[in-house]
């Protein structure tokens, strides 16, 4: 691992990010954002906690250790994205990692033998794609971050007990796909995945007066276990959320539920209904706060730097688009001119453009980026956001 950090600082580095920090340090800890001003011309603020976390620094590492253990010719196989973003996925393919399915079809796992070296990324994977995969004797580098495998600790737990997990979180990603397979691989425990509030709103009324039983399987499709009954499987429940969910709706959810039980069940009883387990990371929380100190202060727009398939990076956009008009870009190249950005839209899901988005005269910009966006992308939006109004970055800090 030692041996191959100077190898991703080189890759993932900034300079000018130091720089800004350093600075910033000068003034003292109580600063809400870090600067950089030209003249007032243009003025950035970087939120004070952004990009890289302990997690995805450590699925990065093992991954180039890996390939530093095994080198070429000796095949390398990863499962689906080490992290969720494009640039460093792309690095990680030049290494000649080969990407296979997060969870390998039936082909991709006759393609692998005894011996084969597999990584598994930082949201960890299903419990039978760990179980096949150590069938065949592959080697497993396991990078999955410590805080998902808190929460399978708390799911297994509750599975144990015959409690159903209800899981805060998108049913689809591979952190929660892996969570519920912990669900119900321990225990008789049943799994139900929640996005939202109205989701957790409709499950509320199932559990304060029952319904149709049909219309909620439908309604969940694909997120919940095999055999998940509303009728006998709502009858103690232990939420859990996925790490990277924001927590003030977390903290809803599980409210809004234990709601619902203390009504159904009285509120001498509700502990034995009832069950909850905080399991927001660290890193999560951290730039989930910092964004939220940034957003008090004044400012024109908000960049968001990562990539599209990341849940903690879209929640940051999502907390800025509730506040001021926010640019959710994978990188600086997304700023095409000061006239046009394209940058993805959380409601239509998709990269879109927007014209006149930079606004003339004295402008301040925020900054932040989520936790598997590596600061040399931001380096590069923070240089791109300077030439569009023809200042050097270089001769700015020289000054
Ligand atoms: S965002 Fe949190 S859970 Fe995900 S890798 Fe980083 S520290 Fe781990």
């Amino acid at each position: 691992m030692e041996a191959v950090q100077a190898q991703v600082l080189s890759h993932y580095r900034s300079d000018l990010v130091n720089r800004i920090r350093a600075k910033s340090k000068e003034q003292g800890d109580n600063v809400t954002a870090h600067v950089l001003s030209a003249n007032g011309l243009l003025t950035i603020k970087l939120a004070k906690e952004f990009g890289f976390c302990y997690g995805v620094e450590r699925a990065i590492d093992l991954a180039y250790a890996a390939r530093r253990v095994f080198p070429p010719p000796k095949p390398i196989y990863l499962l689906g994205e080490i992290i969720h973003n494009p640039e460093v996925n792309d690095q990680i393919r030049n290494m000649g990692i080969q990407i296979i399915s997060p969870k390998p079809s039936e082909a991709e796992m006759g393609r692998l033998g005894a011996g084969d070296v597999v990584i598994i990324p930082a949201f960890g994977t299903e419990v039978e794609t760990r179980k096949k995969l150590s069938a065949k004797g592959c080697e497993l580098v396991d990078t999955t971050c410590g805080d998902v495998m808190s929460v399978w600790k708390r799911v297994r737990q509750y599975s144990k007990e015959s409690v159903t997990s209800i899981i805060h979180g998108k049913a689809k990603h591979e952190e929660t796909k892996a969570t519920t397979s912990q669900a119900t691989a321990h225990g008789p425990g049943h799994y139900l995945v929640v996005y939202n509030l109205d989701e957790t709103d409709y499950v509320c009324d199932y559990i304060r007066r029952g319904g149709n039983k049909q219309e909620f399987l439908d309604k969940f499709k694909g997120a919940y276990s095999p055999g998940f009954d509303p009728e006998a499987h709502l009858q103690a429940v232990g939420v859990a959320n996925q790490t990277t969910m924001l927590r003030g709706e977390t903290e809803e959810v599980q409210r809004r539920i234990k709601n619902a039980m203390i009504e159904r069940f009285g509120a001498g009883e509700v502990d034995g209904h009832f069950r909850f387990f905080d399991t927001i990371c660290g890193a999560t929380q951290d730039r989930q706060d910092a964004l939220q100190k940034l957003l008090r202060e004044p400012m024109d727009l908000l960049l968001v730097i990562g990539g599209y398939n990341s849940s903690n990076t879209s929640h940051l956009a999502e907390m800025g688009e509730a506040t001021l008009p926010t640019y959710f870009i994978k990188n600086a190249a997304m700023m095409a001119s000061d006239n046009l950005i394209r940058h993805f839209s959380l409601i239509e899901q998709k990269e879109v453009e927007t014209n006149n988005w930079l606004p003339p005269g004295k402008i301040t910009v925020g900054i932040t980026a989520g936790a598997s966006c590596p600061n040399n992308l931001i380096e590069d939006a923070i240089k791109r956001l300077f030439e569009l109004r023809g200042i050097s970055v270089q001769e700015l800090l020289a000054n």
